[in-house]
Order: C-alpha cells, then sequence, then structure tokens
C-alpha cells in the first residue's frame, strides 16, 4: 500500500467509526481517534465542538476547525508526517524529522483549541461572536500561545514522547506572530492584575469560545480594579463596555500586521499590547475617579466628562467595519500552510 493509500484508509477506518478510542496510539487511526479527547483533558475544557470527523483539507490550508465540527488537516504537512512517525516508531530520529511531527502534531492541538468551550456553549454563538472586532485576533493568539505552551503534556498523554523519542528535544516556531505575542502580554498582564498563577489567564481563555472570551478579560479586569467599590450597579454595563471596546480595537488593529515578516509582526504586536494596556489603565483611571469623587466642583465635573467622552464611545461590539470579502473568508478559523519565505501569507480562505 502506498503512503498516500494509507492515509486514505486511515480517514476512511477512523471517520466510519472503526477505531480504538481510549488507547495509547499506535497508529495514525489510533491517534485520530485519541487526540481530541487528549486536548479535552489537558484543557480542563467542559466539552468539545469537534463532530468526530477529520478530513484532508483544501489547497493552501494546513488545518482548520470547521463551523459543522469537523477537522480538516493537510495531508502534506500533518497526516503524512504523523503516519510516517508510527511506521518509525520508537526509532532514533533527525532532529529536522523530530521537528516535522512537533509541528503536524501542534496544529492538530491547535485545531482542537478552536472547539474547545464551557459546557452548552454553542457553535453557532461562536460563530456570530468570532466576526466581532478583535475576535479572531484573540481567539488565534490564545489557540497558538495555549498550543505550544502545552504541548509536551499533549505528547506525553498522548504516548507521543515513547514513539518519537527526542520530540521534547527539538522545538517549532509559533504562527500567527501578529497575534501571539499580543496574547501573550495581555494574558501576563492580566495575570499580574488578579493575583492568578502564571499562565492561567491563558488556560482560562482556552476553555472559552469566542463568545466568552473578551467577556472574561473584561470580567478580569473590571473585578480586579477599584471599579466594582464605586461604578453604580446602573452604570457598570457600560463602563464595562467601554473597556471590551478599547481592548477590542487594539486587538482588532493586529490584523493589519499579518502577511509581513515574523520579526515585523512580532515586534508591532508587543508595541500594540503595550498601548493596549497602558489604554486599558488610562481608562480605569479616570472611570475611577469619576465615580470615587463624591462632590465635584462644576469644573472638576467638566473636565472628567471630557476626559471620559474622549475614550471610545460606548458602543456595541457588534458594530463592526464593514465586512469585506476577505473578512468573510476569515470567519473560518484555518490555519494557513507555512511558508519559508517572508513573502506575505495572506491568501484565499485564510483565517
Ligand atoms: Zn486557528
Amino acid at each position: 500500500m502506498t503512503a498516500i493509500d494509507e492515509i486514505h484508509s486511515a480517514l476512511q477506518q477512523h471517520n466510519s467509526g472503526r477505531h480504538a478510542a481510549g488507547v495509547v496510539p499506535r497508529t495514525l487511526v489510533e491517534l485520530l481517534a485519541n487526540h481530541a479527547p487528549a486536548a479535552l483533558s489537558i484543557s480542563g475544557a467542559g466539552q468539545t465542538a469537534w463532530n468526530g470527523q477529520v478530513v484532508e483539507a483544501g489547497e493552501g490550508i494546513l488545518g482548520l476547525a470547521h463551523w459543522d465540527g469537523t477537522l480538516h488537516l493537510d495531508r502534506e504537512c500533518i497526516l503524512d508526517p504523523l503516519r510516517e512517525m508510527y511506521s518509525r516508531s520508537g526509532l532514533i530520529q533527525s532532529d529536522a524529522m523530530l521537528t516535522r511531527y512537533r509541528e503536524a502534531l501542534v496544529t492538530m492541538l491547535h485545531e482542537q483549541s478552536h472547539f474547545l468551550g464551557p459546557s452548552g456553549a454553542t457553535q453557532e454563538a461562536a460563530r456570530q461572536a468570532f466576526k466581532q472586532p478583535g475576535s479572531r485576533a484573540l481567539e488565534e493568539g490564545v489557540a497558538e500561545a495555549w498550543a505550544h505552551a502545552h504541548l509536551d503534556d499533549y505528547l506525553t498523554t498522548l504516548g507521543v514522547d515513547q514513539v518519537a523519542p527526542g520530540i521534547d528535544q527539538v522545538r517549532a516556531e509559533p504562527s500567527y506572530q501578529a497575534f501571539v505575542p499580543a496574547v501573550t502580554l495581555l494574558t501576563d498582564d492580566l495575570d499580574e492584575r488578579t493575583g492568578l498563577p502564571a499562565g492561567e489567564t491563558l488556560r482560562a481563555l482556552n476553555r472559552e469560545t469566542a463568545e466568552g472570551q473578551w467577556p472574561l478579560v473584561v470580567d478580569l479586569v473590571y473585578c480586579s480594579s477599584g471599579l466594582p467599590e464605586c461604578v453604580p450597579p446602573n452604570r457598570e454595563p457600560v463602563v464595562r463596555l467601554r473597556l471590551e471596546n478599547t481592548l477590542r480595537e487594539s486587538f482588532r488593529s493586529l490584523e493589519d500586521f499579518e502577511g509581513h515578516p515574523r520579526g515585523y509582526e512580532a515586534a508591532r504586536s508587543k508595541s500594540t499590547a503595550r498601548q493596549c494596556i497602558d489604554r486599558l489603565n488610562t481608562e480605569i483611571q479616570t472611570a475611577e475617579r469619576y465615580f470615587q469623587a463624591p462632590t465635584r466642583t462644576p469644573d472638576q465635573a467638566t473636565a472628567l466628562r471630557s476626559a471620559l467622552s474622549g475614550l471610545a464611545p460606548p458602543k456595541t461590539p457588534a458594530q463592526s467595519r464593514p465586512t469585506t470579502t476577505a473578512g468573510a473568508e476569515v470567519t473560518n478559523r484555518t490555519r494557513q500552510r507555512i511558508q519559508p519565505t517572508p513573502t506575505p501569507l495572506r491568501g484565499q480562505g485564510d483565517g
């Protein structure tokens, strides 16, 4: 049987349900059956929206977590290396081969991250939320940062460290450099604000779908500030919405840096996140001063009102920029084939 036939046969066998779940994988078919439960287990999420089906990805797509729950994986960069990995089980392999396997496995985990959510979450609600400004940058950045941070745990859970000895000694570079550094800076900042253990905000965001991710960030920001003590209950929704719009607008702008060389993307991602955190702090302080001052002179009240009005006006996140053709395409959570050159990565069907 040729390698190509083997992959076709593995997918057919997997999708027909004739596979072994609940075992340490020793074949590609067993890996396909067990890779999603392992992701669910290490994440602590309430559920996965994966429907159990795996198909070959279309041209130019490395991986895709489709809204219908189907997982699309590229043959050349993911399915074939993993088939090969099991055919050489336990053998000593070159760093180049181990890196290739590692890249395939981190993409699998990244795609499974998209399917994770709290119990009862729906794909339809996630799909609608994913279209809002800044949602895609946060979800892709979280999926990629979390997948890389937890990959070694994932490989151990799946027994891959036994199949490909030394796979934990090589490194795969994260994709989405326009998003990952910003997500890392923001989640580190939130860990610090809230006193959570390092990495906990990232883990918590990974357990949410796009529907719950920004609301969770806003909740952490709001509750760790002095705002709950001074904002009247009837003003709280407006204050939270201002914070959310500030965050979303900064993260939406990260999309403008995609397609540039990695170093440029990463540098702009970091500087944008730092500005975002500064704006957030300014907004919190302004609101705290506004609501805390028990008696204000007319001049102070006017000054504060104009300071607040200079910030992002309250609007629902639904008021996004007009949807373009490219905007419609990015509503699918797609990972593009990694290009060896720093030419623009953006293409048809990219997400
Ligand atoms: Zn993705």
